[in-house]
């Protein structure tokens, strides 16, 4: 299955500069969303709660600040940027009421409209711009010259206008720089989910975790065993990100190439991709929405055990001490 993919001479710009766009929440899309489509000649507002800590910010970078009731009756494109599991019972307080005929209901993920915890009138357009990279990459980028690039989809079309009214937002975020490919609501779920939890948060963070594990209880320093597992990781996906698997493997020694086809296989192994087929599974049928959703509704107790554990290991300790005898290694 080709994807398709569209760069500027594609986009019409001058679709989303004619609408008033509210940027609902100023984290980390939110502010990044908000401040490229300010940059890109939009009419932007962000819509926060009285007293949100992000006021005076967002105010001091120039942009429009109101609550967020205000900004959802001025505006005729509503970008939803609060937390995933917060955003159904904002968009049911505060945005609902003050939908009108033909504005767009937006997202830059589609967990709430896959799921069901949100259900748009039918005279609203719902539509998606996710861009494949963290707000600040994507604010980053976009300062460079550059962007991020972005999945665009439409989950609901009432005006017939959507796909391009899309493009277009995506174009002010910056991606038609480097590239809009074109999705839908449940595609961009299901993989952003199933990429997240099996291989780019969980899987690389238990991988990382029990290669250390594994080293430092057969008596290796930790410092050493935090080299070796997680510092020079940067460095191979670089590679691998820039040129391809074949580039960091000519770059890398014969011995470790060799090692890599002898025993990367041990490691994610049958039962390692049964669980990732699992895993999958309980995305497609809403399992995992569940058991997040309910974990929210007890005040995270069970995210925040987890946080708590891994804030504990000793690889956060030893990775913190070797940070900071390394003046190349700016720290956050
Ligand atoms: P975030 O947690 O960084 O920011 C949320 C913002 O929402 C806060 O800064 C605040 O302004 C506001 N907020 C928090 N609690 C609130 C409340 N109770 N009432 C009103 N406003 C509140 O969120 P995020 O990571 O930017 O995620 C926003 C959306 O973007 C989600 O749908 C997420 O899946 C999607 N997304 C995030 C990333 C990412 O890099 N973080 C990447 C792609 C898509
Ligand atoms: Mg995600
Ligand atoms: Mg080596």
């Amino acid at each position: 299955m080709a994807v398709t993919i569209y760069y500027e001479q594609d986009v019409n710009p001058e679709i989303i500069k004619g609408r008033k766009i509210a940027v609902i929440g100023y984290g980390s899309q939110g502010h990044a969303h908000a401040l490229n489509l300010m940059d890109s000649g939009c009419d932007v507002r962000v819509g926060l709660r009285e007293g949100s800590a992000s006021w005076a910010k967002a105010e001091e970078a120039g942009l429009k600040v109101c609550t967020m009731d205000q900004a959802a009756e001025e505006a005729d494109f509503i970008m939803m940027l609060v937390p995933d599991e917060l955003q159904g019972s904002i968009y049911a307080e505060f945005i609902e009421p003050h939908l009108k005929e033909g504005d767009a209901l937006a997202f830059a993920h589609g967990f709430n409209i896959l799921y069901g915890f949100i259900k748009p009138p039918e005279f609203v357009d719902v539509v998606m711009c996710a861009p494949k990279g963290p707000g600040h990459i994507v604010r980053r980028q976009y300062t460079q010259g550059s962007g991020v690039p972005d999945l665009a989809c439409v989950g609901q079309d009432y005006t017939g206008n959507a796909w391009d009214l899309v493009l277009s937002y995506c174009w002010g975020v910056g991606g038609a720089r480097s590239g809009i490919i074109k999705a839908t609501f449940k595609q961009e779920t299901e993989e952003d989910l199933f990429g997240e939890q099996a291989v780019l948060c969980g899987g690389l963070v238990e991988l990382v975790k029990a290669g250390f594990e594994t080293l430092v209880e057969a008596g290796y320093p930790p410092e050493l065993a935090y080299f070796e597992c997680y510092h020079e990781m940067k460095m191979i996906v670089d590679l691998m990100y820039e040129s391809g698997i074949h580039f960091m493997n000519y770059s890398i020694s014969n011995t470790a190439e060799y090692g890599e086809y002898y025993a990367g296989p041990k490691v994610i192994n049958d039962q390692s991709r049964e669980a990732m087929r699992e895993i999958l599974a309980r995305i497609q049928d809403g399992s995992f929405a569940r058991d997040f959703m309910d974990d929210c509704e007890n005040g995270h107790a069970w995210l925040e055990e987890r946080r708590e554990a891994i804030n504990d290991h000793e690889i956060e300790r030893t990775g913190e001490r070797i940070r900071s005898m390394f003046t190349w290694v700016k720290s956050n």
